[in-house]
């Protein structure tokens, strides 16, 4: 549990931290509707940064040193995949639109939460069961696609749905949180790149309680809208015109079953943060982060990338790309 010091900076314990990750993850913050999660951001780093303030889009930062003529971004996106309310049948159901990249394959029989002006409704992706349909032989396996697969809220019509305060253009957001497997894995919907979030917020707690003083403006930001185009970092960049950026975000492992090693390169969960060579990565401060793990004897793994990462990092020029698993 966090305790209170003698003065106003706030001493957080190894648990505090990890249930400030816990509380991240299982906090829904779909892209373009970002801000209970931006809120419980701000709120957990503004015991270890100067000053914070947010964009008219909701994008956040915290900021070591304000006013230093040098500025370092670090940053990280706020937002996570989701899916839009689309269309309501007549009898109920309810057909749906992707908000950024979310993926139809796994989505039958989720559980989700409807984000609706009357607070968060349960639904769930209905499916026909194997039995009605197998009926016709295995080749006959309908796949999941975006305009077959519903949500049943339990509604009956649309006016049952109206109701609930479901509405076209509401969110949905799976209902998995947080958890814990063996062996120190840790389980849970948003990962990406609520991770990136907690990773950044720690570094600025570290910064504060091991009294680290730099001679740098330090700006954190939990950047909204990335997964439609990163729309967040874009509009961040223009604002605070970073000099350095470090861009932080998740990465696959690539030892899962029918990921090509030869295509994606061999990346391991637990051996260590992904560093990245790419046209958009700076390669000097590549250079500097590689010779700071080799010194201070920090496992790293690497990967290339064609042109840009698929990070904010060619928005916040000269940037630089930090994946990690
Ligand atoms: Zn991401």
């Amino acid at each position: 549990m966090a305790k209170q010091d003698k003065g106003k900076t706030k001493k957080v314990t190894g648990k505090a931290s990890y249930a400030f990750l816990k509380n991240l993850i299982n906090t829904p913050s779909p892209t373009g509707f970002e801000w209970n999660g931006q809120k419980l951001w701000l709120e957990y780093i503004k015991a270890w940064t100067d000053e914070q303030f947010t964009d008219p889009y909701g994008s956040a930062a915290a900021v070591i040193n304000p006013g230093a003529p040098f500025k370092v971004v670090l940053e990280a996106h706020a937002d996570e995949i989701s899916w839009f309310v689309n269309y309501i049948t007549p009898e109920g159901l309810i057909y749906l639109k992707r908000n950024g990249g979310v993926d139809h394959q796994v989505a039958p029989a989720k559980r989700v939460i409807i984000h609706g002006r009357k607070g968060p409704v349960k639904a769930v992706f209905g499916w026909p069961a194997i039995h009605t349909r197998l009926s016709g032989g295995e080749s006959k396996e309908t796949a999941p696609r975006v305009d077959n697969l519903f949500l049943d809220c339990g509604a009956r019509s649309r006016k049952d749905i109206e109701s609930l305060g479901v509405h076209i253009g509401a969110v949905v957001t799976y209902e998995e949180g947080y958890d814990e497997l063996a062996f120190d894995y840790l389980v849970g919907r948003a990962m990406d790149n609520r991770v990136g979030g907690f990773m950044i917020a720690e570094v600025a707690r570290l910064l504060k309680e091991n009294k680290k003083k730099l001679p740098y403006a330090l700006y954190f930001v939990n950047a909204v809208q990335e997964e439609i185009g990163l729309r967040g970092a874009e509009m961040m960049a223009r604002r605070i015109k970073p000099n350095v950026a470090i861009i932080t975000d998740v990465t696959h492992d690539t030892t899962t079953p029918m990921v090509n090693k030869m295509i994606e390169g061999d990346i391991a969960c637990g051996k260590g943060p992904s560093l990245a060579y790419a046209p958009a990565i700076h390669n000097k401060l590549l250079d500097l982060v590689r010779e700071t793990a080799e010194e201070k004897k920090i496992p790293v793994q690497w990967r290339t990338l064609s042109r840009s990462t698929g990070t904010a990092t060619p928005l916040l020029m000269p940037t630089m790309d930090v994946l990690r698993c």
